[in-house]
């Protein structure tokens, strides 16, 4: 019944040809590959041994947790590969692109439409984090459509091994601040919290295209996050229901103690009742 993906010893290029790079971080890349047998074409994700020294039995316990996750919204893990220096994640290709490019491609979008994606992640999120995981690195780019169609689903494409990450992470953070948390700044204990605030931040960016926090002195940035000092600006906020103002600011709340959870935010009337306008607003 649990999906267990099995861990193969074999060298990954002999099952599966590596294609073109999807992506880039700092501890890993993310390819196309195609099976050898099949064809069939899988996302794979490669992941620097070395970048994670010292830390290989916590590495094992990440991937453990990984090989659990099974949710609609989060891109399946299909296989994993190991060599002594490197780790490669097979997962399930999606093919519907971003969320933004998506969103700005349509030429009607609703407050019905961002609730209907905000619901999908925050699904994802709540089922992390019943499974002890803190994401910590939402954010649109991170956020794919399945499919191409029109009625595709959203999933989570990032596993991001939050816990191996965690120095790169602040770090990255710290060179992009716009989705991270207050607490998460100011390098206090964190918990799930982080998450909700990140959802806060996507949430007013699929309303009004841009985001809550900016500033190009990184420092100023930081105090603004810090503050949870933001607006719902004029003109660009005034056709947007207060319903989706009051959902927002229960996420882009400071006290991460005061924020919502993922079971709250979920009973919204913005996200579970009608309270999402249909009307156009881009
Ligand atoms: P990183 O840690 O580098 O951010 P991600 O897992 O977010 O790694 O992947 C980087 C990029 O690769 C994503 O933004 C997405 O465009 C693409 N990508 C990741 N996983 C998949 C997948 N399963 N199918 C298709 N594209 C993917
Ligand atoms: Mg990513």
């Amino acid at each position: 019944l649990i999906k267990e993906p099995r861990k193969k010893a074999e060298d990954i290029s002999v099952v599966y040809e590596l294609k073109e790079k999807l992506g880039e971080g700092s501890f890993s890349e993310v390819r196309v590959a195609q099976h050898r047998r099949t064809q069939r074409l899988v996302a794979v994700k490669c992941i620097h041994k070395r970048a994670l020294k010292g830390k290989e039995s916590l590495l094992e316990n990440e991937i453990a947790v990984l090989r659990k996750i099974d949710h609609t919204n989060i891109v399946s893990l299909e296989e994993t590969f190991e060599t002594p220096t490197k780790l490669y994640l097979v997962m399930t290709l999606v093919t519907g692109g971003e969320l933004l490019d998506r969103i700005l491609e349509r030429g009607n979008y609703t407050e019905k439409d961002a609730s209907r994606v905000i619901h999908q992640v925050l699904e994802a999120v709540k089922y992390l984090h019943q499974l002890g995981i803190v994401h910590r690195d939402l954010k649109p780019e991170n956020l794919l459509y399945e499919s191409p169609l029109e009625d595709s689903k959203i999933v989570i494409s990032d596993f991001g091994l939050s816990k191996m990450e965690e120095q790169g992470a602040l770090s990255t953070a710290c060179g992009t601040p716009a989705y991270v948390a207050p607490e998460l700044l100011q390098q206090k204990t964190y918990g799930k919290e982080v998450d909700l605030w990140a959802v806060g931040v996507i949430s007013y960016i699929l309303l009004c295209g841009y985001p809550p926090f900016y500033d190009e002195n990184d420092t100023k940035l930081y105090k603004q996050i810090i503050k949870a000092e933001f607006e719902f600006d004029s003109p660009y906020w005034d056709a947007i229901s207060d319903s989706a103002k009051d959902f927002i600011s229960h996420l882009l709340q400071k006290d991460p103690e005061k924020r919502y959870n993922c079971e709250q935010a979920l009973k919204h009337p913005w996200i579970s009742g009608g309270a999402a306008l249909e009307k156009n607003i881009h």
